[in-house]
């Protein structure tokens, strides 16, 4: 979408003729907001006329083309010069003609967006005070009326308290969350909302029609998919296919190239590929897709799109019906949904939102996105987190690393959990036991069996505090020596020495020292677990999981 927006913005008056030409001149005419005509329908013909009104809605959803013809229902004299306002302005008299050629002397549009000053709106309401020069209302439409600055909002509001009986206001917004709540509570507002897909495919239909262009049903869809809710937008891209064809049929191929959108049947292979673990097939394919001018990131959120509707698939088979599709995608779809499990399916999900947002990131989105196919091809073949627990709880076949025998914590098993946020939800809190090793104790040769010991020996508050607070300076049969922080017992040392002496039969010297130590065990646990393939694997299945805990595998069987 990234080369059409920055044609749009480059060429804007190239490409805005057929919306200029099929700008909406009644409310009937507007799509999509029923809501918007029923409200200012029955306001306008019960006289009940609200002093400003506010428009809201993402760009493009045409908060501009409503408020003139707002301005048109208000000033309309029908064409015998006799009538009042109406909820169908006529579009012939003086008035509906000077509106929608932009130049009526009682109509001021500001746009907010260049003119954000103080200043700036005290020229425009300079005439508040004046009677309309010919008309029955002055009306002050001001677009992107958020970015105003405070003292300009300050300066808007004494006139919307005190308004003239003549004076309309009319304010057209994209982010309604910036404006104060003084103002909002002075006008009515409508939303317009995003245009369903649907309606603008009828309407791209329509004009295609009346300008006599062979459009390509799926070229149709596709347009309305990438218009994202504007109709302007959409109509852009229409005008633009139109003029590329030259006179010839305008075909989906065609607008597939002119979005850079990668071939749908292409996706279908891709995923296939990643999902079956073939890093190789799936990287051919984006190549190719590259080659053939397709962003990657584009390639990214086409993969998502499909990984959400084989969700969908799966949990209604019947409401996944989208009318966007061809046949042919639909039953490969079901077949794809059918051999792919949900936890498959939202592990790829979560991995494809990482990798967008990299891929947008990268300074070289491809190869981002080639990393992120091979990671997903890697993954494909490991097991879920919980099929891999229910595998190892069961003694499968699921190959388990022993901790390196130089690690701190070799002392016994460990179990590490991490906690997946999100994506855990409906996954069984993923737990990993490694291999457990047999564990004998007469005299200690490790830090990490010195706590051991006191776990043995049920101290475990003071267990406890030796692995979370305190930070090993030196160890050697019969002196330990550490750091710990504020939070410890001041006679931990002492216990310890004390109670190390009794149960080995051997003298212990225990002090606290300022050097700064080691990590602590607790520390190291998480750093060890974090290089185990298993919880590894675990942690990229689920980007943004972290490790909460690590615990002895042996804690519960006691
Ligand atoms: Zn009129």
């Amino acid at each position: 979408m990234t080369d059409i927006q920055a044609d749009k913005e480059a060429g804007a008056d190239a490409y805005r003729v057929l919306a200029r030409k099929y700008r909406p001149t009644t409310f009937g005419q507007l799509i999509g907001q029923d809501a918007l005509v029923r409200t200012l329908t029955n306001a306008i013909t019960s006289g009940r006329l609200a002093q400003g009104y506010m428009l809201t809605g993402v760009r493009g959803v045409g908060k501009t083309t409503t408020a003139r013809l707002i301005a048109r229902a208000l000033n309309c004299v029908g064409p015998d010069g006799k009538g009042g306002p109406t909820p169908d302005p006529c579009g012939v008299c003086a008035h509906c003609t000077a509106i929608a050629e932009d130049r009526h002397v009682d109509v001021l549009e500001m746009d907010a967006a260049s003119r954000t000053g103080i200043d700036d709106i005290r020229e425009l309401l300079e005439g508040v005070r004046y009677r309309p020069t010919s008309a029955r209302y002055k009306i002050y439409i001001v677009d992107e009326v958020h970015m105003l600055s405070e003292k300009a909002f300050n300066a808007l509001l004494k006139t919307l308290e005190e308004p003239p009986e003549h004076v309309k206001f009319i304010f057209a917004t994209t982010e309604i969350r910036k404006v104060p709540v003084t103002v909002l509570s002075r006008c009515q507002r409508f939303d317009l909302r995003r245009i369903e897909s649907a309606e603008l495919e009828k309407l791209f239909a329509g004009i295609s029609q009346r300008e006599g262009a062979d459009v390509e049903d799926g070229a149709l869809k596709l347009i309305a998919r990438a218009a994202d809710g504007s109709a302007r937008d959409g109509l852009s891209i229409l005008d633009q296919a139109i003029s590329q064809a030259a006179g010839k049929r305008v075909t989906e191929m065609a607008v597939r190239d002119m979005l850079g959108l990668a071939d749908r049947a292409l996706v279908f292979e891709l995923l296939d590929a990643v999902m079956s673990g073939d890093v190789k097939k799936a990287l051919g394919i984006l190549a190719g897709q590259y080659a053939a001018g397709a962003s990657p990131v584009v390639v990214v959120q086409d993969l998502l799109e499909l990984v959400h509707w084989l969700t969908r698939m799966k949990v209604a088979p019947e409401g996944a019906a989208d009318p966007a599709l061809a046949e042919t995608e639909r039953t490969r779809g079901l077949v794809m949904a059918s051999k792919l499990g949900m936890p498959v399916l939202s592990r790829a999900w979560q991995m494809l939102i990482k990798g967008l947002g990299e891929a947008r990131a990268a300074p070289m989105p491809l190869q981002a996105v080639e990393m992120v196919l091979v990671r997903m091809a890697y993954v494909a073949d490991m097991p879920t987190p919980a099929d891999a627990i229910k595998q190892l709880e069961s003694g499968g076949g699921v190959p388990v690393r022993a901790p390196a025998p130089s690690a701190p914590t070799n002392g016994g098993g460990v179990r590490a959990v991490a906690s997946a946020g999100v994506a855990a939800e409906r996954v069984p809190q993923p737990t990993a036991q490694l291999a457990p090793q047999a564990v004998s104790l007469p005299a200690p040769q490790t830090f990490a069996e010195i706590v051991e010991l006191f776990e043995k020996k049920r101290e475990a508050r003071t267990a406890a505090l030796l692995k979370r607070n305190v930070r090993l300076v030196r160890f050697e049969q019969g002196l330990i020596e550490f750091n710990s922080d504020q939070h410890t017992p001041k006679d931990l040392a002492g216990q310890v020495g004390k109670l190390l002496t009794e149960w080995t039969g051997q003298r212990w010297v225990v002090g606290v020292v300022n050097t700064a130590g080691q990590p602590t065990l607790h520390e190291q646990e998480i750093e060890h677990a974090k290089s185990d393939p298993l919880v590894k694997s675990i942690l990229d299945a689920f980007p943004g999981a972290t490790i909460a805990a690590v615990r002895k595998a042996d804690d519960e069987s006691r």
